[in-house]
């Protein structure tokens, strides 16, 4: 018999739904008719050994407490801060994701997201479009990166490949991390220190209790007037309210963000600002990204119901 899994959210290919049905007994949550979700789950939440899930959605305790018979949870991305560690480790209930497969995606965008934000690219963009150009309105410089200092917020898997692609700019590197990490003379004394010594941070952390608006008000004023803030971390990682009100006042200079505090709602100070670069959430978004993740977390699966190690355990 095919063990049960329960599968959260909606962005499963065809592909990846037959691949599916070929291992598993497939309980999509999706399919359960609206409003219908708390009795659909009660009547199959006893039979079902694994769950596949997205790194936005996560498990929450409510479904979590449906699954008796639970043993793997398989997070489809890197980020597991939407999932009950401690509850699943307190059940011996496994946990994988699936890193490294969008490392470069990310980066890239993390890169894309930078230039956008220093060249003002979707301001120029209106500015072309609305008819500025030809009618001859002023149009301020841009800044160049080239001599800046970029600081890294987590020089892990993303942090140090979001590096690896600015190094050809002319950009010089920092980073902050908790532990000693490669190329200790680039790490700053702490968070706030790295602000100082930054024109431009780059988020780069986890989410979680531990990076809990790690990035606040003194870190934006550190960072300054002339400074540009990426987040392609997650929003909770920066005090979304502070950034709000350094940008008002001046105090920061810009930011690019593709994460925020209550996805998918953005404040609309953001939203109505010229400073910043706005996009959903799509770090991993590609054909490529998403197809290689997909392979990963049902190969976790398959792996575990096969007794077999797990490719990409988590802890
Ligand atoms: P990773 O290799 O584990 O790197 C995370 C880095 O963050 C580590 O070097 C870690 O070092 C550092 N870190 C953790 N807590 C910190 C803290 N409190 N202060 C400073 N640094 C801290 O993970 P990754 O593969 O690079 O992924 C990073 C994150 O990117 C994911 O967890 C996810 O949230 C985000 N992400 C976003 C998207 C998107 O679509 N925007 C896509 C993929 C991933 P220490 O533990 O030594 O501090």
């Amino acid at each position: 018999m095919k063990p049960e899994i329960l599968v959260l959210g909606t962005l499963w290919t065809p592909d990846t739904r037959a691949r599916l049905g070929e291992l598993f007994h497939c309980h999509f949550l999706a399919d359960a008719a609206e409003g219908a979700g708390a009795a659909w789950l009660a009547a199959a939440g006893p039979g079902i050994r694994g769950v596949l899930t997205t790194g936005v959605i996560g498990l929450d305790c409510a479904t979590l407490a449906t699954l008796p018979a639970l043993e793997i949870v398989a997070v489809h991305g890197v980020g597991v801060d939407s999932v009950p560690r401690g509850a699943l480790a307190a059940r011996g209930v496994l946990l994988t994701n699936t890193p490294d497969v969008l490392t470069d995606d990310v980066a890239d965008l993390a890169v894309g997201l930078l230039l956008a934000c220093v060249r003002r690219l979707p301001m120029l963009d209106r500015y072309v479009r609305s008819g500025q150009w030809e009618a001859k309105l002023p149009l301020a410089h841009a800044r160049s990166l080239k001599g800046k200092v970029a600081g890294i917020v987590g020089f892990g898997r993303i942090g140090q490949a979001v590096a690896e692609r600015l190094v050809p700019f002319g950009l010089q590197i920092r980073y902050f991390q908790r532990s000693p990490g490669p190329q200790p003379e680039r790490r700053s004394a702490s968070l706030l220190a790295l602000a100082r010594e930054s024109d431009m941070l780059i988020v780069c952390t986890p989410g979680g209790a531990s990076t809990h608006r790690l990035v606040d008000a003194e870190v934006l004023d550190a960072l300054g007037p002339e400074g540009t803030l990426v987040n392609i971390a997650r929003g909770s990682v920066v005090d979304e309210a502070a950034l709000v009100a350094a940008l008002e006042s001046g105090r920061l200079g810009a930011a690019a963000l593709d994460v925020f505090e209550n996805e998918p709602k953005v404040p609309q100070a953001l939203l109505g600002s010229d400073k910043v670069v706005l996009t959903p959430h799509v770090g991993s978004n590609t054909v490529e990204s998403r197809r290689a993740m997909a392979a990963l977390a049902v190969a976790n699966l398959a792996a575990h119901f096969r007794g077999e190690p797990l490719p990409t355990p988590v802890g």
